[in-house]
C-alpha cells in the first residue's frame, strides 16, 4: 500500500502564491520518510494534503492499495492516516491508557481488545509503568509517546507527524523519535521537520523548495 501524491498546487486564499506548485511525493507501507524545509515552506501543507485534510487546487492524491485491496477498491486517505502533532488533544485527567484506548476502539470495536491494543502499544513505546497514570502528570516527551501510541493503536497504515520533536530537548527528543520510528511496524511514517537529526533517523530525506519535493 502506497500513499501517493502527484504534481501538487495549492494556493491559500487571499494569497498571492502556491504554497505547493508540482510537488510529487511518495510514501511506502512500512517505510519512514522525512520532509524538510524552513518554517513556510510547506511542509504541514503537504502533510495536511497527504491525510485528506487539505484539498490540492491541482494534481492527485490516492491511496494506492496495491496487493492489499480488492481490485477496484478506493479508500479515503482520512481512513488510512493518523496525526502526529507537536500538541494533540490528550484527555489530562484521564490516564495514558485510556487515551490510547480511545484510538484503538475506531480499529476493535470491542473493549477488550481495543485495551489490549492499547496496552500493547504503550509497551513499545517504552510507557508500560505509566499506562494507569494520568495524562496530567506525564512529561513532554512521555506525553507525546502517548500521542505516538495512540496513532498506531489506531490501526491505520500511515502515520503523519508534524514536527513531532520540536517542543522537546535534545535527549527526549531522541527517545522519541526512537519510539515512533521502532514501534511504527508495518506502518508508512511521514515526518516533517526543520531539523537535519531528526531527518537523518529516517530512511529517505526530502526537503521542499520552491513549492516542490525534492532529495535533500
Ligand atoms: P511549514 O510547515 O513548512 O512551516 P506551512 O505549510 O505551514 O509551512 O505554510 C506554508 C505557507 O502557507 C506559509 O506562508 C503559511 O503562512 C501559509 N499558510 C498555511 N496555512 C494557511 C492558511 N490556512 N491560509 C493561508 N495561508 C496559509
Amino acid at each position: 500500500m502506497r500513499l501517493v501524491a502527484e504534481d501538487i498546487r495549492v494556493r491559500y486564499p487571499r494569497t498571492t502564491h502556491d504554497v505547493l506548485d508540482g510537488a510529487s511525493f511518495v510514501i511506502k507501507r512500512g517505510h519512514s520518510a522525512a520532509i524538510l524545509g524552513p518554517s513556510g515552506s510547506g511542509k504541514s501543507t503537504l502533510l495536511s494534503v497527504l491525510g485528506g485534510l487539505v484539498r490540492p487546487d491541482g494534481g492527485t492524491v490516492r491511496v494506492d492499495l496495491g496487493t492489499e485491496g480488492a481490485e477496484g477498491a478506493t479508500v479515503a486517505l482520512r481512513d488510512v492516516t493518523a496525526w502526529v502533532l507537536q500538541t494533540m488533544n490528550v484527555l489530562p485527567e484521564r490516564s495514558a491508557l485510556d487515551n490510547v484506548v480511545v484510538a484503538a476502539l475506531t480499529q476493535h470495536g470491542d473493549r477488550h481488545r481495543a485495551r489490549e491494543e492499547a496496552e500493547r502499544r504503550l509497551e513499545s513505546v517504552g510507557l508500560a509503568d505509566r499506562a494507569h497514570d494520568a495524562a496530567r502528570v506525564l512529561s513532554g516527551g512521555e506525553l507525546q509517546r502517548v500521542v505516538i501510541a495512540r496513532a498506531l493503536a489506531s490501526g491505520r497504515p500511515f502515520v503523519l507527524a508534524d514536527e513531532p520533536t520540536g517542543q522537546l530537548d535534545h535527549s527526549t527528543s531522541a527517545i522519541v523519535l526512537e519510539a515512533l520510528l521502532r514501534s511504527s511496524g508495518d506502518a508508512g511514517v511521514v515526518i516533517v521537520t526543520h531539523d537535519s537529526e531528526v531527518a537523518a533517523r529516517c530512511e529517505v530525506t526530502f526537503r521542499i523548495e520552491d513549492g516542490r519535493v525534492l532529495p535533500a
